[in-house]
């Protein structure tokens, strides 16, 4: 499985607003809140008016790494979203709303995406009732998704979900017990809850050509 292993911050330099990937630091020492430029020699250069198709490639580029993942495999949910009845849009965002290391994460069991596929992968992450360690495992509204015992009672997981209590409201549709390190999906998510500032037809434009 090929993975992103450079500077995340660089991320989010590129696309020029905070992606919040690596957990707690985002909130407390964030390298965009003091260099907010794209990354290299000329990154603080200013740059020319946008074409269309780069307007398109940057909404495609910053859904993609929000959620961490390879062009083959973004291109892979576009696919399935089109294939699928309604549009394709909402469904491709829909399909990365409700990937299991993005529920872990939105469930605030941990402060990152990262962590949650780390801990996935592990064997810490049980489906109804069952260890899944693909963190790409789409969940579906009814899904419970647990903690294994021994992390429940994990500090750091503790203090993830402290700090999600604090700073984010949870979205209606999950449902979260934290003492137990338990949660439920109890719908599709809303497009105005889920996790993504991006304009979806923008990318629909990109693939379509
Ligand atoms: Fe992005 Fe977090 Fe790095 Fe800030 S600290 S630039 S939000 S990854």
């Amino acid at each position: 499985m090929s993975r992103y292993v450079d500077p995340v911050c660089s991320v989010c330099r590129r696309e020029g607003t905070k992606l919040f990937l690596k957990g707690d630091k985002c909130y407390t020492k964030c390298v965009f809140d003091h260099r907010a430029v794209a990354p290299g020699q000329h990154g603080g250069r200013r740059r020319s008016k946008p074409s269309e198709y780069s307007k398109r490639l940057r909404e495609k580029q910053l859904a993609k790494r929000m959620v961490g993942i390879t062009e083959r495999q973004f291109r892979r949910y576009f696919r399935a979203a089109s294939r699928s009845a309604g549009q394709t849009g909402a469904t491709l965002l829909r399909l990365l709303e409700t990937r299991l290391d993005h529920v872990v994460r939105r469930m605030g069991f941990t402060t990152s995406q990262a962590h949650a596929r780390q801990l996935i992968t592990h064997g810490h992450v049980f489906l109804n009732q069952r260890r899944v360690t693909i963190p790409s495992h789409a969940v579906r509204p009814g899904d419970e998704v647990r903690l294994s015992e021994k992390l429940s009672a994990n500090a750091q997981v503790q203090q993830a979900q402290a700090a999600a209590a604090k700073r984010e409201v949870r979205p209606s549709w999950l449902e979260v017990d934290a003492q137990q390190g338990v949660g439920r999906v109890k719908a599709w998510p809303r497009r105005e809850e889920m996790s993504f500032p991006v304009n979806e037809q923008l990318i629909v434009e990109l693939y379509s050509k």
